[in-house]
């Protein structure tokens, strides 16, 4: 295995394979690093927007991901003392060739980019390989130190492109300056089985101190439930015979009992936080390991694939030519940070004046009578939190190389 290579990218999650499989369809030599040995965790979120979709559309890879299990989700609607009102409507996005979101377990969507990789000469993926560190000459970084089963190893590169998520370890290294946002919660990451007349909810079920989100997968539901940061410890101690209790008020029509010991229970820190500067001399963080985003939204995926697409037009070329300078890197945050920062912006907002309130225990904050009452007048309005949330701003597509 050669210890050299021209793009390593540290982390096979959304931004990584993405980023990959592009800068190969480019003709880069690129080497993905995944520190796991598959794509099988489930805590990473399963909503693919239309701007995802269209970007497969280009990719020539649209009729296999639509060949993956998956739900569709036309619309977000409130309850509204029993009545449901549509607040989002993705049927309106018309200019999209697939307007609804598509559930899908990411790492079915993981494993078809890594295929679609691995159809290109120039990309290769080492799973169970964990970056453990950078290599320096000076200032500039040139590779990564590794840990993987055959023990310790060295990859050089031209580049190194952190892609490891809100822990990122590039990011640790590069010793890049970051700003915390605070969270008011964290998730409790829990599978319950699901009846074939069970609704999913992606709009949260709100009760006084509690919040979920009800993801469906086949076969069974995989829920979000929000507790208030730093509580874990303390709701587990009330036991299990409370929580389920908990659990049969929000949703009556499952099984809180399938829950059988808290082993069932993940408990996932959210993080919003985001680099002051994305790059140093040789590396540059994307995705998360630039700006770890909050679930609120189920936006993250579809921001880090975005990262990808704008930083591969953006370097293919100089990494071809071998003319790579610190300008190319600086263009990936100039051209993404617009949509990162309004994105992070709104869900800092909900955090502040939807989800704190609720999980301090009050009741659930609903949008103000005047704008339910416009959205049911003028439906038509549903489009825009529609395109926010399914498109967003400065949407990417697929550069001329990569389209299949
Ligand atoms: C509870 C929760 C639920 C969420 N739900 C949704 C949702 O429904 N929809 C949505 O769009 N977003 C959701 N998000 C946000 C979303 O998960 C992230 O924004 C998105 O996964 C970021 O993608 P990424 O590729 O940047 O990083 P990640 O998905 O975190 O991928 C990082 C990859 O790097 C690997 N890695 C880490 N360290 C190393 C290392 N040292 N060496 C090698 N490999 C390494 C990891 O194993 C992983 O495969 C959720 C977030 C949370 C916390």
């Amino acid at each position: 295995m050669s210890n050299k290579t021209t793009c390593a990218v540290v982390g096979g999650g959304p931004a990584g394979l993405f980023l990959g499989l592009l800068l190969a369809r480019a003709g880069v030599e690129v080497t993905v690093l995944e520190k796991h040995g598959d794509f099988l965790r489930d805590f990473r979120g399963d909503t693919v927007h239309p701007v995802t979709m269209r970007l497969l559309d280009e990719l020539g890879l649209f009729e296999r991901f639509d060949q993956l299990p998956h739900s569709i989700v036309e619309r977000g609607q409130f309850d509204v003392d029993g009545r449901l009102v549509t607040l989002v409507d993705f049927r309106r996005l018309r200019s999209m060739p697939h307007p609804y979101v598509a559930m899908v377990p990411q790492w079915d969507l993981l494993d078809l980019i890594a295929d679609a990789g691995k159809a290109e000469p120039t990309f290769s993926v080492r799973m169970q390989h964990d970056v453990t560190g950078l290599l320096r000459d000076g200032d500039r970084v040139t590779g990564v130190r590794y840990t993987s089963p055959d023990g310790p190893g060295e990859l050089r590169a031209d580049l190194v492109v952190g892609c490891d998520g809100r822990t990122s370890a590039v990011r640790r290294d590069a010793r890049l300056p970051s700003r915390e946002y605070p969270v008011p919660f964290d998730v409790w990451w829990f599978r319950l089985p699901r009846g074939k007349e069970a609704l999913f909810s992606l709009i949260p079920r709100t009760r006084p101190g509690r919040a979920l989100i009800m993801i469906p997968r086949e076969g069974y539901f995989q829920i979000a439930y929000l507790i208030p940061k730093g509580s874990d410890a303390e709701l587990r101690a009330r036991g299990l015979d409370a929580f389920h209790r908990e659990l049969a008020e929000m949703i009556p029509e499952s099984s809180p009992e399938a829950v059988t010991s808290w082993d069932d229970v993940k408990m996932l820190d959210v993080r919003l936080d985001r680099l002051r500067r994305w790059h140093g001399d040789g590396v540059l963080c994307i995705g998360d390991a630039a700006h770890a985003m909050s679930p609120v939204g189920g936006v993250g995926i579809n921001l880090a694939i975005a990262d990808a697409v704008a930083a591969a037009g953006i370097l293919a070329q100089p990494l071809r030519t071998k003319t790579l300078t610190s300008k190319d890197l600086a263009a990936v945050r100039r051209r993404r940070i617009v949509p990162t920062v309004a994105t992070q912006s709104v869900q800092r907002l909900l955090h502040r004046f939807l989800l704190s309130s609720v999980v301090q225990g009050n009741e659930a904050v609903r949008p103000p009578a005047a704008v339910l009452s416009l959205m049911e007048r003028i439906p038509q309005l549903t489009a825009i939190p529609a395109y926010i949330v399914g498109v967003g701003l400065m949407p990417q597509h697929a550069p001329d190389f990569a389209r299949r």
